[in-house]
């Protein structure tokens, strides 16, 4: 499968994620927020989702199930998640798998999941499936938006980062508020 020719806006639809992700703050549990958008190739919207409760839907699948509900096709559309998709069956089965078996073309994300057992594995799932991948976009954002999940399921990511730029004291905590959009815990 090759990749999508066509002019989407990525940031634009990743914002449109993120409002929906902001659906999901409260209600997942330890599962992060995550929000996705299903778009074709002239950027009509063909499902939109949001991560659900412990066992429940992630965003991918509820955005995929909206779309299969209109009866609209996903095969060779791009979906956009806040969030790398899952790469592992947890109690729910792997989302990277089943993009892969929908036929999605490309996939944009904002952020990798810091979740040890993901963190670039669901990516690869993606590649290795023919599936074009997109990173990095607005990831400033949307870590800043999961910073609360992030700093308590996994906060190793928050202290390799930090170790990682060799900041210290004032100027740590100037980076930190930047990167997670709040106060350095002391
Ligand atoms: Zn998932």
């Amino acid at each position: 499968m090759s990749a999508p020719q066509d002019s989407l806006d990525h940031a634009h639809f990743m914002r449109l994620a993120m409002r929906e992700a902001e659906k999901a703050r409260g209600g997942t549990g330890d599962n992060p927020w995550v929000g996705c958008v299903i778009v074709d190739a002239h950027g009509a919207i063909l499902g939109r989702g949001h991560t659900h409760g412990p066992g429940e839907d992630h965003a991918e699948i509820d955005a995929a199930r909206e779309a299969a509900a209109e009866g609209r096709s996903i095969e060779g559309a791009t979906l956009y998640s806040t969030l790398e998709p899952c790469a592992f069956h947890g109690r729910t089965p792997a989302c990277a798998h089943a993009i892969v078996a929908r036929k999605i073309a490309r996939v944009v994300i904002a952020l990798r999941d810091p979740h040890p057992r993901v963190d670039g594995a669901g990516v690869r799932i993606l590649r290795e499936g023919g599936v074009d991948v997109v990173e990095a976009v607005l990831e400033d954002d949307v870590r800043r938006q999961l910073a609360a999940w992030i700093l308590v399921q996994h906060p190793h990511e928050a202290h390799a980062w930090a170790k990682g730029s060799g900041l210290a004291d004032e100027a740590l905590d100037a980076a930190w508020l930047e990167r997670y959009g709040g106060p350095r815990p002391r």
